[in-house]
């Protein structure tokens, strides 16, 4: 099992973010459990993060946000999960012999909303590492980032298992439709309680 914990980051989380996620804030208490149990139970991480420059294309589509090294770029729970790291920079090359290690915590960087638009990401996809593994995923913004994810965790073979008590999105209508989506693509849906309640039982 591995955990994908998207975009938590204040510019989205706080409620005075530059780009705030309606919400956002209440699911702050179940991503901190889920986080806190992937340390606990040593489950390898993926945070994804935006990690922008002044200028960059997609501030054509969206205001100014996580602008790299600022504090609006920083990650709610920033010392979590307690796993040895690994920082994926945006420019990061795909790796054919890449794996990811059991109980580590992987930083991926990224200047679109699409995690996949890192190399690295998508290389481990294109080499079949995601077949048949079973990802948690979690965070922001429902019907933008976490879609990408989902549906590109979904394409790479994956089994999705998308923690609905602690994602929030940016507007019902194209929420209501990522579900839609998600569901077309056999995607399960969870709560923060089961996952930490299977976990245990393991
Ligand atoms: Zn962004």
């Amino acid at each position: 099992m591995i955990f994908f914990d998207v975009d938590t980051q204040r510019d989205f989380m706080d409620v005075d973010g530059a780009l705030a996620v309606p919400e956002a804030e209440a699911i702050k208490p179940n991503l901190e459990r889920l986080l806190r149990a992937a340390g606990q139970y040593g489950i390898t991480t993926i945070s994804s993060r935006c990690a922008h420059e002044p200028g960059d294309a997609e501030f054509e589509i969206f205001p100014p946000h996580c602008l790299d090294e600022t504090p609006g770029a920083e990650r709610v729970f920033e010392a979590l999960p307690e796993l040895p790291r690994h920082e994926i920079p945006v420019d990061a090359v795909a790796d054919p012999q890449a794996k990811l290690a059991a109980g580590e915590h992987y930083i991926l960087k990224k200047k679109v909303f699409d995690q996949f638009s890192n190399a690295w990401l998508a290389g481990l996809r294109q080499s079949g590492a995601f077949k048949d593994e079973t990802f948690v995923v979690f965070g922001v913004a429902t019907d933008y980032c976490v879609r990408a994810c989902v549906l590109g965790l979904a394409e790479g073979g994956a089994r999705v298992q998308v923690v609905e008590d602690a994602i929030r999105g940016v507007a019902p209508e194209t929420t209501r439709q990522t579900f839609a989506e998600m569901r077309a693509a056999g995607v399960e849906f969870t709560t923060t309680d089961e996952v930490l309640k299977n976990l245990a039982d393991i």
